[in-house]
């Protein structure tokens, strides 16, 4: 049976950022990743009467650092974040990038850089508690903006996540998932897998609940920018046999304008 070492806390802010606590009781560790805001995160530490020990960021909007000077002096724990964006992220403590490992209590994350939404973006992988915590890489059935990033760029870093097994849970930075299941079918149709995704999150949202964390493996088959290398999607926008990042490029831009 799977035990996660993590147990994982959401925790809503601003309007539709997700923060998340990931406690490992019999390591005695406490993470916060992405977090927006300190005072939710405050406020769920006392009630379980926890003490946090490692801040995490996987890039540097304010929407997922904003609360790191508060915690860090409540707490005076480290900040690990990504080292390719350092300059742009105060007080960080422990700088990680591609191949390296990010050890919380008994867990151990691997990072990966995945620019595209901003330039230094990281994931960590943690892999015993099947969890992935993206930021606004990839989202449930859509993927971040391309503020800072190209479609090679992009597209490179959603392939290293797909790589990733199929009972990975996707932590991602928002709850985006129901206006990205409508862009996906519109794309897509006849997905069944896609259609069975979409009919959950509209239940889920119907009864005012969170869509995250997703599967890996359903992104695999329903999320529209993990399959710009797939025939199927490919025919569908008309690119049939075009380069996988022109195929990004494009459906990326529809959704812009979606
Ligand atoms: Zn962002
Ligand atoms: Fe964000």
């Amino acid at each position: 049976m799977f035990e996660p070492i993590f147990e994982i806390e959401i925790i809503p802010a601003l309007s539709d950022n997700y923060i998340y606590i990931a406690h490992d009781a019999g390591g005695g560790a406490t993470a916060v990743v992405d977090p927006a805001e300190a005072g939710p995160v405050i406020a769920a530490l006392e009630r379980r009467g926890l003490e946090l020990t490692h801040i995490l960021n996987t890039h540097h909007h304010f929407d997922h650092i904003g609360g790191n000077a508060e915690l860090v002096e409540c707490y005076g724990v480290p900040v690990i974040g990504p080292r390719a964006d350092s300059a742009r992220i105060p007080g960080l403590d422990i700088e990680v990038g591609e191949g390296d490992s990010c050890t919380v209590g008994r867990e151990t994350a691997r990072v990966f850089d995945v620019p595209g939404h901003t330039s230094g973006h990281i994931a960590f992988w943690f892999e015993k508690s099947r969890a992935l915590f993206c930021g606004d890489t990839l989202f449930a059935l859509g993927c971040g903006r391309m503020f800072e990033g190209t479609p090679e760029l992009f597209w490179s870093s959603l392939g290293k996540l797909r790589t990733l097994p199929n009972e990975t849970r996707v932590y991602c930075g928002h709850e985006y998932t129901q206006s990205n299941a409508r862009f996906a079918l519109s794309l897509d149709p006849d997905n069944e897998a896609l259609k069975a995704a979409c009919q959950r999150v509209d239940d889920l949202r119907a009864r005012g609940e969170r869509t995250v964390p997703s599967e890996l493996g359903e992104e695999k088959l329903a999320n529209p920018f993990l399959r710009v290398d797939d025939p199927d999607l490919q025919r569908l926008v008309g690119m049939e046999g075009a380069a996988p990042e022109a195929v990004f490029a494009e459906i990326r831009r529809r959704k812009d304008s979606f």
